[in-house]
């Protein structure tokens, strides 16, 4: 049997069944048990020191105590942790993205997504990289600077040479003042030597949900196709690494399996990056099955209610308080509204989630991958965030300055990172404002961005910042950054 062994390189060992089990065991005998729920809340309160905040996060036993409790006054407690954690290093920022869909050609047979081979009445289509262009201006037109692009498995039509070409197309794209600044990249699980091509195209985060941690349902969900191996796919983050990438992007999608045991997986993996790299994920998505064509999310029978979805979201943001948390557009404008001061930290905003969504005059419901929930533009969303008191903040510096991977997170971890998120949200922001705001929106936003500005500490940094949004509403002058 194997032993559990957060730094060995071995699926079975990081992620190990018998840790897992005996994690929730430990958590159903701790729920109560008060003395021991105040001393972990305790270890994940944000700590005032001399360098500035810093948080120690929870290991995976104790995140599982928190998810188990379910003792209100203490549960109450850890929503107001996660926010109080949210505002120390991300303040009220939110980071916006859109995914691109690139192919949904497929050789899967994962029974929870509608792209799966044997699905013969979906549309399969590959965008051109023509077509990749003008999804790319349309996406630019309405302000998108960061994107993850999404493509099935397909070494026939999605080889990496072709995702390489995609990637170096929507680079090469610069329509008006638009410019996609950071390309994220959520492909199968591939090869060392395949990793090392995506990051010299540029890449920002490779991101690859694990969808279960759970073996035995790993496999009966993936019966068909290369992604079956599931120690092929969970291992697949070290030989990112190991081929270059320092930003990953890791995320179940709950549903599938008992939420517990896909808590207690996703930050032993965390914990495995740290121990393994010296560097965490980057960001952990949480995904929740969704309808989609061919798919009934109701045939899963381990769905989450909202309040325990929110509950998820909180206690990983205790758990691993330096990792950005992303949601989609999956979720409802309600849903996302709550989560959003529990630690999310980045949301997409008028998604189109089947290829070709951005150019299509009506929406193409026959190729999605999932039903969108909210539906919002991204003018309504951007004034929505705003009028909630968010920045929507479109910046992508730290990727475009080398500060990626542990030189990102030493920063983040220091709190020194704060002195370049706020400004550049403000700069970003106004460069939204100015291009493709509607008017309604632009007078909130400059409001916004006046009482803002008051708030950046450094004297110098306040002035440069004042400048710069001074040149772009003046001139086609962008991309300025700290
Ligand atoms: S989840 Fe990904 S790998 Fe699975 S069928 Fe859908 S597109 Fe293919
Ligand atoms: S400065 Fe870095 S961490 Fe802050 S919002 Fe920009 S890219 Fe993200």
């Amino acid at each position: 049997m194997a032993v559990y062994n957060p730094k060995s390189l071995r699926a079975e060992e990081f992620i190990n069944d018998g840790e897992i089990l005996e994690t929730l065991e430990y958590a159903e005998k701790n729920k109560n048990n008060i003395e021991l729920i105040d001393e972990i809340l305790n270890k994940a309160r944000p700590q005032k020191t001399e360098s500035g905040t810093v948080c120690k996060g929870l290991t995976h036993r104790e995140a599982s105590v928190l998810l188990a409790c379910d003792i209100p006054e203490k549960v109450e407690e850890i929503y107001r942790i996660a926010e109080e954690i949210k505002l120390s290093f991300y303040g009220n920022r939110i980071v916006m993205f859109a995914p691109l869909y690139l192919s949904n050609y497929c050789v899967n047979g994962c029974l929870y997504c509608p792209y799966h081979l044997k699905n013969k009445h979906i549309a399969r289509k590959k965008l051109t990289q023509e077509e990749v262009r003008q999804e790319v201006i349309a996406l630019q037109d309405m302000g998108h600077k960061r994107l993850a692009i999404e493509a099935g498995e397909d070494p026939v039509n999605n080889p990496i040479e072709y995702i390489l070409d995609c990637i170096q197309t929507i680079y090469s794209v610069n329509h008006k003042n638009g410019a996609i600044r950071r390309v994220n990249v959520n492909i199968a699980a591939t090869t060392v030597e395949n990793y090392r091509k995506l990051k010299e195209a540029g890449i920002g985060t490779y991101i690859l949900f694990q969808e279960t941690y759970h073996k035995e349902s790993y496999l009966k969900l993936h019966p068909t196709g290369p992604k079956h191996d599931y120690d092929y796919h969970t291992e697949a983050m070290d030989r990112a690494m190991e081929g270059g990438i320092d930003d990953v992007g890791l995320g179940v999608l709950f549903g599938l399996e008992l939420y517990k045991y896909e808590f207690a997986g996703l930050i032993m993996h965390a914990e495995h990056l740290e121990a393994v790299h010296g560097v965490g994920p980057h960001t952990i998505s949480v995904p929740r099955v969704k309808h989609a064509d061919d798919i009934d999310p109701d045939v899963f029978d381990n769905s989450i209610p909202d309040e325990m979805f929110e509950k998820i979201i909180a206690c990983i943001r205790l758990a691993v308080p330096y990792t950005g948390m992303i949601i989609s557009t999956r979720e409802s404008e309600e849903v996302r509204g709550k989560v959003l001061n529990l630690g999310i930290s980045q949301i997409s905003g008028a998604s189109r989630t089947s290829v070709g969504g951005y150019t299509e005059e009506e929406r193409p419901h026959d190729s999605e991958q999932f039903d969108v929930s909210d539906q919002r533009t991204l003018d309504e969303v951007v004034r929505w965030l705003m009028e909630n008191g968010h920045i929507p903040s479109f910046c992508t510096a730290c990727y475009r300055e080398g500060r990626t991977g542990d030189r990102f997170m030493s920063l983040c971890k220091n709190g020194q990172i704060l002195n370049c998120c706020h400004p550049n949200a403000l700069m970003t922001l106004t460069e939204y404002l100015v291009d493709y705001a509607s008017e309604e929106t632009k007078k909130i936003g400059f409001e916004l961005i006046g009482k803002e500005l008051t708030k950046i500490p450094k004297d110098k940094v306040r002035e440069i910042a004042v400048q710069n949004i001074e040149d772009i509403k003046a001139s086609n002058r962008r991309d300025f950054r700290f």
